[in-house]
């Protein structure tokens, strides 16, 4: 199913690795089409009604309950790994996971394509979030590579493997549930078509904002802000994408000068864990790149505040209990679980099972 080297598949662009992915995995932001898009969020709002009635909970949790799910986490998470359980739960997965290195055979040094193959021979899935970008890739080869699959609609597939996070480059269940909630927030103002986005703070090492970016290119007439010290501003390779895909975006200097036009505000914290400080110390947010009240009173009436948490000092600290529809990250947060709920059910090929049942239990 996969014919060429673990080596030679790490070493293909991301263009190139996508055509091996398909559906058996998600691991970068690229591969989805618009029809994607809208059909995960249409399924993600199916779950969140289904889920309000009893028999619509009780539907949700037998569809997977053959299933077997790893949560293999080596790098600190709270919202992704929780959502992700969650999710799992309400589809009646049975659950493992791993979340330290140092208590599994890693630590006697087995590579991690073996440790996957051995996760693979038990379960049914793989969420996997990891510090070394191509870590997610050696998985999903290595689920393709070994010969466990399992059967969905009578087609024998392999394990299908999703990044919860991968290093600093992608991760594309959240920029999945940030576009569900950027579409939510602009229902009523034709979707995310034609609108400004500001992403801010560490855009370089941002995987949240990279993958965002990488969706972009569903959508038309989206102009992007990236509002960054130098030092943390949106690399080339992200903005090569947006020029081959006809994607507008401008560099500037601060939150101020783009607040007025912007529809989202996308914040992010610097991603000092990939920096040599000192335990327990982490580094300020330089102030124009602070959300502060001052922001929020010269934001369009209708524009949304958006962070994938967590988050530390680049959002004053009023904005969080201020009564305002505008910010939006607790319920992107909430969101991010529905997300997931439709994320899994699609590669299970549910989505036909949780619509029809939408129509009948909730129509
Ligand atoms: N939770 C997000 C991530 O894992 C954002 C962050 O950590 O800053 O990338």
């Amino acid at each position: 199913m996969i014919d060429i080297s673990l080596a030679d598949f790490l070493s293909l662009p991301d263009s190139a690795k996508v055509a091996y992915i398909k559906d058996f995995g998600i691991l970068y932001a690229q591969q989805f089409s618009r029809r994607d898009l809208d059909a995960y969020c249409e399924l993600a709002d199916a779950a969140r009604d289904l889920h309000k009635v009893p028999a619509g909970r009780e539907l949700m949790s037998s569809l997977l309950r053959h299933r077997m799910v790893l949560n293999f986490f080596v790098q600190p998470s709270s919202r992704t790994f929780m959502s992700f359980n969650t999710a799992q739960a309400f589809l009646g997965m049975s659950r493992m996971s791993v979340r330290d290195i140092n208590i599994s055979s890693m630590s006697k040094g087995e590579s991690l394509v073996d440790s996957v193959r051995t996760f693979i021979s038990y379960v049914d899935m793989v969420v996997m979030r990891h510090s070394d970008e191509n870590a997610a890739a050696a998985a999903f080869w290595t689920a393709m590579k070994a010969h466990r699959r399992i059967e969905i609609h009578g087609q024998e597939r392999p394990v299908p493997i999703i990044s919860g996070g991968s290093g600093t480059k992608q991760h594309p269940t959240q920029s999945l549930l940030d576009v569900y909630t950027l579409q939510k927030s602009f229902k009523e103002r034709g979707g995310i078509d034609g609108k400004t986005i500001m992403l801010v703070g560490d855009l370089a090492r941002g995987r949240t904002v990279r993958s965002l970016a990488y969706l972009m290119k569903n959508y038309k007439d989206v102009k992007l802000y990236f509002a960054a010290p130098e030092k943390y501003q949106m690399l080339d390779d992200i903005l090569q994408f947006l020029d081959d895909n006809q994607v507008k975006w401008k560099k500037i200097g601060s939150i101020s000068e783009g607040i007025e036009q912007a529809d989202a505000v996308y914040m992010t914290r610097i991603q000092d864990e990939y920096d040599e400080l000192a335990a327990g110390t982490h580094e300020k947010a330089s102030d124009d790149f602070v959300f502060t009240m001052e922001h929020l009173g010269r934001m369009k009436s209708d524009a949304c505040l958006l962070h994938p948490l967590p988050k530390r000092d680049e959002i004053e600290i009023e904005v969080d209990y201020v009564n305002d529809r505008r910010v939006m990250y607790w319920r992107q947060e909430r969101n991010g679980m529905w997300m997931r709920v439709a994320i899994i059910a699609r590669l299970f090929g549910l989505d036909g099972r949780i619509l029809s049942a939408q129509q009948e239990l909730c129509g």
